[in-house]
């Protein structure tokens, strides 16, 4: 056998790029003292009654496989949250999958959507996952870059600019990850009209659906004709903190739903059984706690927001998710440079916009997800560091 194992890997594989985000956490952790803004994830442990519940299903033994959609008590608990929060009736069923995560929900759609070739427009700055799984179900992903002129928000004009005769679906994150940015219910009504009008799917990724700070959230399938076309991807992670469970799930027309069904069976069976009693007890019993934390990343928001600005890093106001994306033009670096030296001069983690796409040169992206004194010493250290670099702090 040759030590060289490179010729066997698949060609796709092989083009895959490594994560932009991945490369700073690295460092990060290598070095001491690192206040991290870099990360995804909530800065919350899960809610003391969703470990419970987990912990009981533990001793009852619920240690088997669960049916491969998941369990029907969970997927119930699921349509009546759907219908309930976004208004969109599902059948429990056969309409809905436990996943692993949204982040296999976002996975099984494509696998099931896509043929060789096939385009997916994805609406940058992007989450970094979807270019990559568009061309792992060997599809093309086609970037549509959007501006801050406009918040990041992505116009029907700009979307009908990229389709072509091998557009197959759109992917929409709204709030967006990385740029907090939210369609509103007006937006996505004009959107919806490029879409049935070039006859696309959606793949709705709605993961951040209950970090919506000034706007009542807009499900897409909720809109009008667009129940029959849209995958619609949610999960735990962000709104519930948890984000270590890997617990989503996807809803969308049973024609689509049945076909994903079969890949997930073969591919993961099913989610974790005892888990999924914990996501049970998520959905009846913790919307306190869900909305006590959405109000705390609110406050955050609008204090890092505020303070970005008056030091001369422009950054407009996310409707929802909890990054920031502040332009950092003022200080003539690049994203990868300024995220650079911010870790090296100030250890102080950031995620260049670069790797979200092109369109995201030019901006950092910042997770407020961490405590206030954490944001604080974060954001006097940014301040010193762009001093360093010219930048004037607005009078
Ligand atoms: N979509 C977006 C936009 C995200 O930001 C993330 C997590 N960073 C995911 C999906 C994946 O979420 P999950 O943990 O549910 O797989």
């Amino acid at each position: 056998m040759k030590h060289e194992l490179g010729h066997y890997l698949s060609q796709t594989a092989k083009e895959l790029q490594p994560s932009g985000i991945r490369k700073f956490f690295d460092l990060a952790a290598s070095m001491e003292g690192v206040i991290s803004l870099g990360v995804g994830e909530p800065d919350f442990t899960t809610p003391w009654s969703i470990r419970e519940a987990t912990i009981l299903s533990l001793e009852q033994g619920y240690t088997s496989y669960t049916a491969n959609a998941g369990l029907l008590e969970l997927r119930e608990e699921i349509t009546n949250y759907l219908n309930t929060r976004f208004g969109v009736q599902y059948n429990p069923k056969n309409q809905v999958i436990v996943t692993i995560g949204a982040s296999q929900g976002i996975d099984l759609a494509f696998r099931a959507i896509l043929n060789q070739g096939d385009e997916v427009l994805i609406v940058e700055p992007a989450f970094v996952s979807y270019g990559p799984l568009v061309a792992i179900a060997g599809g093309t992903p086609v970037p549509v870059s959007t501006s801050p002129e406009n918040g990041f928000k992505v116009t029907p004009e700009q979307i009908e600019a990229a389709i072509t005769p091998k557009t197959k679906a759109i992917l929409l994150c709204s709030p967006n990850n990385p740029t907090g940015s939210m369609l509103t219910k007006k937006d996505l009504i004009e959107i919806a009209k490029v879409i049935r009008k070039h006859d696309l799917l959606v793949v709705s990724d709605e993961i951040y659906a209950e970090l919506s700070y000034d706007e009542e959230f807009c499900s897409v399938p909720a809109l009008e004709g667009m129940y029959e076309r849209t995958i619609l991807i949610n999960g735990f992670s962000k709104g519930f903190a948890m984000t270590g469970w890997r617990l989503g799930f996807l809803a969308g027309p049973e024609e689509l739903v049945s076909v994903m069904l079969k890949i997930h069976q073969y591919t993961t069976m099913c989610a974790p059984h005892m888990l999924q009693h914990g996501a049970i007890e998520a959905l009846r019993n913790t919307y306190d706690e869900v909305i006590a934390m959405r109000n705390s990343y609110r406050r955050r928001r609008n204090y890092v927001v505020q303070t970005l600005n008056q030091m001369g890093l422009d950054c407009h106001m996310p409707g929802g998710a909890f990054y920031v994306f502040p332009s950092i033009r003022a200080t003539g670096l690049s994203s990868e440079q300024f995220a650079e030296e911010l870790l090296m001069q100030e250890k102080v983690a950031v995620v260049p916009g670069h790797v979200f796409g092109e369109s995201g040169e030019g901006y950092i992206r910042c997770s407020y997800a961490t405590s206030m004194s954490q944001l604080q010493e974060a954001l006097k250290r940014i301040q010193r560091f762009i001093e360093s670099k010219g930048v004037q702090a607005k009078p």
